[in-house]
């Protein structure tokens, strides 16, 4: 792109559309226009990661207890509590022994330490945002035990824009991968995979419908490729809401799974997601039933998620995946006892029709197409609307 002969070309198209074929652009000249502007992690805590690291990975050979390591730190005139340099670590550290507890003890007080900035960062950011979704990140930080370090550099390099409501639901999508041991996690934290936050009205607008949906290929004037779109509203308190970011992962992990350009039927592909969407939906369903906390089962998720009128295409995804699968079968079924549905489950799982023709009947009913084959391309094209 900043190649002279792209330069020309966009020059002399400064009214047209332009489209430059990708072979003409070569890979840091994409990087460069992915990253302009894009928000990175302090010195500070990037200092207190290494430190951090150090102790993990055991760079620092050996240790004195940490009396005495504070002891030699404060003689060497570093102060302890604040950011130990990592030299001089390993000058206290050389030759000695480390025990278990003295690791622990050292993280633990480095972690605190990376907190204190990140999460204060992470509001800031937030309140830019105006999402308002800053506390329920750090309340499901402290729940599922995810790094505020790691939840601020996706935040960083997976925002789509780097506005800072793109910088939010980055960090949350982050958060719902990682508690899922998603494989796309780590995608988001290396800024392979972006994520787009769009108002309500303007994701219906553009995306069509109220859910998220993820962008294979750069089209038009809108979509660009490797990126969840999600409309703002979307919160991490919902279960339904978590399972549709679970959906748009799955998509996410077939299309930077592909190692060569192939085509995936449609319905294969929507059937795939659903599946994992509503393996997620249960098993958070389940820890939400086992929390003992009555305020949240009261106003809490109810199973109507599934319901076999209402929504047919989650209720067959259920069944089937119950039917392969002996363990989550006798995990979920006792939680729809009572349900009005319920009936319907024991003989749909009863029958001998097969649950996936059901599924790909109720998929088709709701406008996917057999007919329809999705593109997996390795080599994909990005747009960039913000400042160059
Ligand atoms: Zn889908």
């Amino acid at each position: 792109m900043r190649q002279q002969n792209n330069v020309n070309a966009m020059l002399a198209n400064k009214k047209k559309r332009l489209i430059i074929s990708m072979n003409n652009i070569p890979v840091a000249d994409r990087n460069h226009v992915m990253n302009v502007d894009r928000g990175k992690l302090s010195k500070e805590i990037e200092k207190l990661i290494e430190v951090r690291n150090a102790y993990k990975s055991g760079i620092i050979l050996g240790s004195k207890k940490s009396k005495e390591i504070k002891a030699c730190l404060v003689k060497k005139k570093t102060s302890f509590w604040n950011l130990p340099k990592e030299k001089e670590l390993k000058a206290c550290y050389a030759n000695k022994k480390i025990n278990a507890w003295d690791s622990f003890y050292m993280k633990n007080i480095i972690n605190d330490q990376i907190d204190v900035l990140a999460l204060n960062q992470i509001l800031e950011i937030d309140k830019n945002s105006k999402l308002a979704k800053g506390n329920e990140m750090i309340e499901e930080m402290k729940k599922s035990n995810i790094r505020s370090d790691k939840v601020l550099r996706a935040m960083y390099n997976a925002a789509s824009d780097n506005s800072p409501a793109d910088q939010v639901l980055a960090g949350i999508t982050y958060m719902v991968a990682t508690g899922a041991n998603h494989p796309m996690a780590i995608k988001l934290l290396n800024g392979t995979l972006h994520v787009d936050a769009l108002a309500p009205k303007k994701y219906k607008k553009v995306q069509g419908g109220e859910r998220a949906s993820y962008q294979i290929l750069t089209s038009g004037d809108t979509n660009k490729a490797n990126t969840i779109y999600i409309p703002a509203n979307v919160q991490l308190s919902s279960i339904r809401d978590k399972a549709t970011i679970i959906h748009e992962l799955t998509h996410a992990e077939d299309d930077l799974n592909a190692t060569s350009n192939r085509e995936v039927n449609e319905l294969d592909f929507e059937a795939k997601a659903y599946k994992e969407e509503v393996k997620y939906f249960m098993d958070e369903y389940i820890k939400e039933q086992n929390e003992d906390i009555s305020e949240l089962k009261m106003g809490g998720t109810r199973l109507d998620f599934f319901d076999k009128n209402l929504n047919p295409i989650r209720y067959w995804a259920l069944i089937d995946v119950m039917k392969n699968n002996t363990v989550l079968r006798n995990r979920y079924l006792k939680h729809f006892v009572g349900e009005s549905f319920y009936q319907n489950i024991e003989a749909d799982l009863a029958s001998t029709f097969s649950a996936n023709t059901n599924l790909r009947i109720a998929l088709t009913k709701a406008g996917y197409s057999s007919q329809r084959n999705i593109e997996l391309i390795t080599k994909q094209g990005h747009f960039y609307h913000g400042k160059l």
